[in-house]
């Protein structure tokens, strides 16, 4: 397999990684994960302009433009022949010897990016999934997609053990978001979910479910919700790049709903994979 590192694609054998890499050693870096459908890359553009954003928020410069970086990830799709699948790119403040600060003199960027072959849970996006409610236990900057992802890898892995697909976070008893994804609920037709702010990652998934709801003229508020409201909602769904939208239908020991997908979940689904068949078909 092929793996872009910095300017060069290598194979993936050949792809090393220093001892001395701020991201292995401080998780100083940050990452998008695109999915491809069809050979297509979806909300490329939106994925980019996220990673531009966090590399910002960490002070980290980018060693490409935004349109380089593109092409590049385009060429890897079509060097790794991905039809269905997701793109990982990652880029770290660097090689330097161990010390807190940034380096001085400064250093490169390191970027990464590889392929994945994958296909869409459609199982689990029919049938549902359990999740496990866990404390929010992260920093108060989660909307920068960092790679220093260690709570919500705890978080993943008590749901895990439990039995659970997917981790619920909540802060005192407001829902925050997934391990690896944001929360949506419906109540009496109105869906809502956490607002924008430095509490979740703002999902591409996420925006692009309320522009969906906005096309299909459902009530959608951007406003924080608890635990409680959570376990007597009708509906629960998550969102993610790589699950699109999977319903909860147990949190905890909780039913949700009737315990199956709920009718609104079920109409942005089709509207989702309408959205995908275009795109496969363009
Ligand atoms: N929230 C967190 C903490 C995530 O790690 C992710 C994605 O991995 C999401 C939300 C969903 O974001 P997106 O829809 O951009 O994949």
């Amino acid at each position: 397999d092929i793996v872009l590192l910095n300017q060069s694609y290598v194979s993936r054998q050949d792809a090393k990684v220093d001892i001395e890499d701020r991201g292995y050693q401080f998780g100083d870096g940050i990452y998008e994960v695109i999915r491809v459908y069809g050979g297509q890359v979806f909300l490329m553009d939106q994925h980019l302009e996220r990673l531009k954003r966090s590399a910002a928020e960490i002070q980290l410069k980018l060693s490409l433009s935004l349109p380089e970086l593109r092409q590049r990830l385009l060429d890897l799709v079509e060097r790794t022949d991905l039809a269905e699948g997701m793109i990982y790119v990652q880029l770290t403040r660097g090689v330097a010897p161990r010390y807190h600060g940034f380096p001085t003199p400064e250093v490169e960027a390191q970027l990464v990016a590889y392929t994945k072959r994958m296909e869409r849970p459609l199982k689990q996006q029919h049938e549902g999934v359990k999740a496990a409610l866990v404390d929010d236990i992260r920093w108060l900057r989660c909307d920068i997609k960092t790679v220093n992802l260690l709570p919500n890898v705890l978080a993943k892995q008590k749901a895990t053990e439990n039995g659970a697909f997917e981790a619920i976070q909540h802060r005192n008893g407001t829902v925050t978001e997934g391990s690896s994804s944001n929360v949506f609920m419906v109540k009496q037709g109105v869906l809502y979910t956490h607002p924008a702010t430095n509490l979740i990652l703002n999902g591409i998934t996420r925006q692009y479910i309320i522009d969906l709801c906005t096309k299909l003229n459902f009530t959608l508020h951007e406003q924080t919700f608890s635990v409680n409201d959570l376990l007597q909602a009708d509906e629960v769904f998550i969102t993610s790049t790589t699950s699109e939208i999977i319903p909860i239908v147990q949190v905890d020991e909780q039913t949700i709903g009737n315990g199956q997908r709920g009718q609104i979940t079920q109409e942005l689904q089709q509207a989702f994979d309408q959205q995908i068949s275009k795109l496969r078909q363009s």
